[in-house]
């Protein structure tokens, strides 16, 4: 079926209104009229080919909300009207011994993400949420139970939440321990929510001055302006882990001499360019550990939607027409982003 989509032909070129096909709904697909996508970091590394590996025509967009509009006969979990949503993930293999984990993201023969990854589909690569609608396998689907005035805000949970809850549940963040949230963008912001309603100290580290009172509203106990060395040195030796969610090249070393005995840095920022090597000293004499993190498997995703749901959690955002997009990602690039852009997939006409 012919889709009206928001993408780019080249990595210098701006996103514009594209036409794509859906494939109809097979046996165990489901149909989704989107109505909102969350914009990540993600999708401007892709769009721009930061990363390299990035197949045009790119529509991005991998954190998906909507409406059921068509199941396949197969398929159980979901009928017509569902509120859903399509996170990062549309297949794996469902063999290896990390999909037999629930562990999709870290499938041994490759995850099929939203976008930008295989399939028998036209063009070749998966498009995303950028568009009016997808057709996805249903073990990739995900509901939603937040109140439906909320389902704008629940969009960047889909990316931004798992890839927070995830290693903030898998290193047993909860009361007790002291946890550092790096970057509060996206992911960052969505960090500091979790990881509060987890029972943890929060502290955010920033570079925007700015962002401190917000900072403090969105569940953070201490907020530290990363570029004071005298605020940074006050937590040296402190902290159980630390979340580093920054875009953009950095030193290491600054978080790693933060972190208690034992303590772990877990990067899921992924720059355009590498992160200086870090100081090996600063790991071996207190047994530290520099760690990282992929998003989230579908059954842990839904857990985090349920617990957000439970805990009344949403992202704060900042809609946007799908004409604005270039505009929202030049302002990413500059960290003026409170805390989530969200496309209103209406405007894609
Ligand atoms: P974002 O909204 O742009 O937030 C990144 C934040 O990092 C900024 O708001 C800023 O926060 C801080 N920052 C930016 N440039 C900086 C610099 N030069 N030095 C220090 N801090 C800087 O991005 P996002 O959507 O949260 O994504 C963050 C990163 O995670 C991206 O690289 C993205 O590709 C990656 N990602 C990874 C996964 C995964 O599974 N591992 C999943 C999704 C996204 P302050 O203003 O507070 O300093
Ligand atoms: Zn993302």
């Amino acid at each position: 079926m012919t889709t009206k989509a928001y993408g780019a032909h080249a990595a210098d070129k701006p996103l514009e209104p594209i036409a794509i096909e859906r494939r109809a709904p097979g046996a165990r697909d489901v149909q989704v009229d989107i109505a909102y996508c969350g914009v990540c970091h993600s999708d401007l590394h892709t769009v721009r080919s930061e990363w390299g590996g990035t197949r045009y025509p790119c529509v991005p967009g991998h954190e998906i909300v909507g409406e059921v509009t068509a199941v396949g006969g197969d398929v159980k979990g979901f009928k017509v009207g569902d509120t859903v949503g399509v996170g990062c993930l549309v297949g794996s293999c469902q063999r290896c011994a990390s999909c037999a984990d629930g562990l999709e993201q870290y499938c041994e023969n490759g995850f099929v993400g939203t976008y930008n990854g295989p399939t028998r589909d036209a063009p070749g690569h998966t498009l995303g949420g950028y568009s009016q609608r997808i057709v996805v396998d249903e073990k990739f689907v995900l509901k939603i139970r937040h109140p439906k005035e909320q389902l704008a805000a629940v969009a960047p949970l889909l990316c931004a939440g798992i890839t927070t809850y995830s290693p903030l549940k898998h290193w047993n963040v909860g009361p007790g321990k002291k946890v550092g949230i790096v970057g509060i963008g996206g992911l960052g912001h969505m960090g500091v929510k979790i990881a509060h309603a987890m029972g943890a100290h929060v502290v955010a580290f920033t570079t925007s001055e700015g962002k401190r009172q917000d900072a403090l509203q969105l569940g953070a106990d201490e907020v530290v302006v990363s570029r004071d060395d005298k605020q940074m040195r006050a937590h040296r030796g402190s902290f159980d882990l630390i979340l580093d969610t920054v875009a953009a090249s950095h030193s290491l070393d600054a978080y790693s001499e933060l972190l208690k005995r034992d303590g772990t840095l877990v990067l899921v920022g992924v720059p355009e360019h590498a992160h200086p090597s870090p100081n090996v000293a600063n790991l071996i004499f207190k047994r530290r550990a520099i760690a990282g993190s992929l998003i989230g498997g579908i059954a842990e995703t839904q857990e985090m939607l349920d617990f957000c749901a439970d805990k009344g959690i949403v992202s704060d955002i900042e809609m946007i027409p799908a004409q604005k997009i270039d505009e929202a990602y030049d302002r990413m690039v500059r960290s003026d982003v409170k805390y989530r852009f969200v496309i209103d997939i209406a405007t894609v006409a």
